[in-house]
């Protein structure tokens, strides 16, 4: 008897009808050729990413030299990433694994990165929220590029409060001097592609940015998988 291989379509039918499988966004239960999301839900986002794809982050920068998101951060990219982040639904990320791959090929064959940084969390967040889902997406982009994921080079030096319950100005504030760099000889003369899931105001991954460039950095650009900003230009 063979028990390798995928399972038996009857058995797997058997499976959801005793452990039924929702969608990650509307909740609605999934049929058996449905994975993750619902087949309307997979449509609305491959839709939303059809107007969005490879599309730079039209902001100006002081340290970022370059910045890329792949989806505006709007339903269903919302309910995907709060799920994600607040349910710990990590299985959801591989929604998003065809869209990054695509991107990941065709940037990695324009630009050389040294590494991929993804922005840290601070300890007691990382607890808490058990992982840090930009080093999850930049996992998904080391897949698929064979560019390292370096986790050491940059550390969060303290617990910042959250973000998005402050003004432009106090984030701003809020995250001098919260990064920290290790391991200069890593980082002088290299280029690198930060990572993080959620850009708002980009104070994080300046911040971030100005860390490694003093450090010497030579390039740092910013992949993020979803962008509040508007206007965005097509690459
Ligand atoms: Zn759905």
């Amino acid at each position: 008897m063979k028990f390798a291989g995928p399972l038996n379509p009857y058995f797997e039918s058997f499976l959801r009808l005793v452990y039924p499988s929702t969608c990650g966004v509307c909740e609605r239960l999934l049929e058996i050729d449905e994975a993750g999301l619902c087949h309307a839900c997979r449509d609305r986002l491959s839709a939303l990413q059809r107007a969005y794809d490879k599309v730079s982050i039209d902001q100006k920068f002081d340290y970022v030299d370059d910045g890329w998101a792949l989806f505006p951060y709007e339903s269903p990219v919302r309910e995907i990433l709060t799920s994600l982040k607040f349910s710990r639904k990590r299985w959801l990320l591989k929604v998003f694994r065809d869209a990054v791959a695509s991107w990941a090929g065709i940037l990695a064959a324009e630009t050389h990165y040294d590494a991929l940084i993804p922005i840290p969390l601070d300890r007691e967040r990382l607890i808490e929220r058990q992982f840090n889902q930009s080093e999850l997406i930049a996992g998904l982009i080391a897949k698929n590029t064979g560019i390292s994921v370096e986790k050491s080079i940059l550390r969060k030096r303290w617990k910042t409060p959250a973000q998005s319950q402050l003004s432009r100005e106090a984030r701003s504030t809020n995250l001098r001097y919260a990064f920290k760099a290790h391991a200069d000889e890593k980082i002088r003369g290299k280029s690198f592609l930060l990572i993080d899931d959620i850009l708002t105001t980009g104070s994080t991954v300046e911040e971030a940015a100005a860390v490694l460039k003093r450090h010497g950095a030579k390039r740092v650009d910013v992949f993020a998988l979803a962008s509040t900003q508007k206007g965005g230009k097509k690459k």
